[in-house]
């Protein structure tokens, strides 16, 4: 028996006996949108955003640590090949920011940069989607409600940044079932995915779980609140953004 098929028994057999994302009935409905109860100790923000310090994490290993800690809270399949489905991951310099340089410095050179969605202020992928699949939250989270994906992937198209993933192949068999995070939903093929900035997280007042990883490189708070953490390392720092030229306003800004 290969793989994919001893995966998708396994998980039927999970689902059947109610261990999966809490019971069989809630493994089928969660293919729709996570739920996101708020608890009392809910982190809120008029605007939220994120710094990243690519002099400390700048290197796939490091990278890895973050998109590993971010796919097993949001069980992203683990696809190889062309099809495979991420929210984040590395990126060399000329592909995550559009700026090709002949005489560019060696370090910056061989540096790799954290990828994930910017949850731009002027996200262009909320306003082709069709279904409001995609929309964007008051505190500025661009989010997915997986329910209403038709899978048309306008918002793939629309998304200059490539940072929106499509289930090409049925994501429950390709789950690291045996870290499966039963507090999330899984996908169906055909729904389009992509970093969520962790709402689930946020309303029960943790932080993102790749910030949680990153032994202080990368800081998540409000943007519009002069005192926060990322606006002092805003006002510290010289940081730049990806693609800005574009008017999309990327919430993910990086100090390099
Ligand atoms: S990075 Fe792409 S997917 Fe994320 S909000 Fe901006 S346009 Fe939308
Ligand atoms: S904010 Fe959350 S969802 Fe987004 S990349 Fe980080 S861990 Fe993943």
């Amino acid at each position: 028996m290969n793989h994919t098929r001893r995966n998708f028994l396994k998980f039927m057999g999970l689902a059947a006996a109610g261990l999966c994302a809490g019971s069989a009935g809630s493994v089928l409905a969660a293919s729709g949108a996570p739920s996101v109860k708020k608890g009392p100790q809910a982190l809120s923000a008029k605007r939220w955003g994120m710094v990243i310090d690519t002099k400390k994490v700048g290197t796939k290993e490091t990278i890895e640590v973050l998109a590993k800690a971010c796919h097993q809270a949001h069980n992203v399949p683990n696809i190889p090949g062309k099809q495979n489905v991420k929210w984040i991951w590395a990126a060399g310099f000329e592909e995550a920011f559009d700026q090709p340089n002949n005489y560019m410095d060696e370090g910056l050179e061989k540096r790799e940069f954290p990828i994930l969605c910017n949850h731009c202020t002027n996200p262009p992928c909320v306003r082709v989607c069709p279904t409001q699949a995609t929309y964007q939250r008051p505190d500025g989270i661009v989010a997915m409600d997986y329910h209403r994906c038709i899978g048309c992937r306008y918002c793939m198209a629309g998304c200059p940044f490539g940072a929106r993933s499509f289930n090409f192949m049925e994501p429950r068999l390709h789950l690291d079932l045996a870290n499966l995070n039963k507090e999330f939903p899984t996908r169906m093929r055909g729904v389009v995915e992509k970093c969520n900035f962790c709402v689930e997280r946020l309303a029960q007042g943790k932080q993102p779980a790749c910030v949680e990883a990153s032994s202080g490189a990368v800081v998540f708070g409000d943007l519009s609140d002069a005192n926060s953490e990322v606006r002092k390392l805003l006002r510290e720092h010289y940081t730049i953004r990806r693609k800005p030229s574009l008017g999309t306003e990327p919430g993910v800004y990086y100090i390099i």
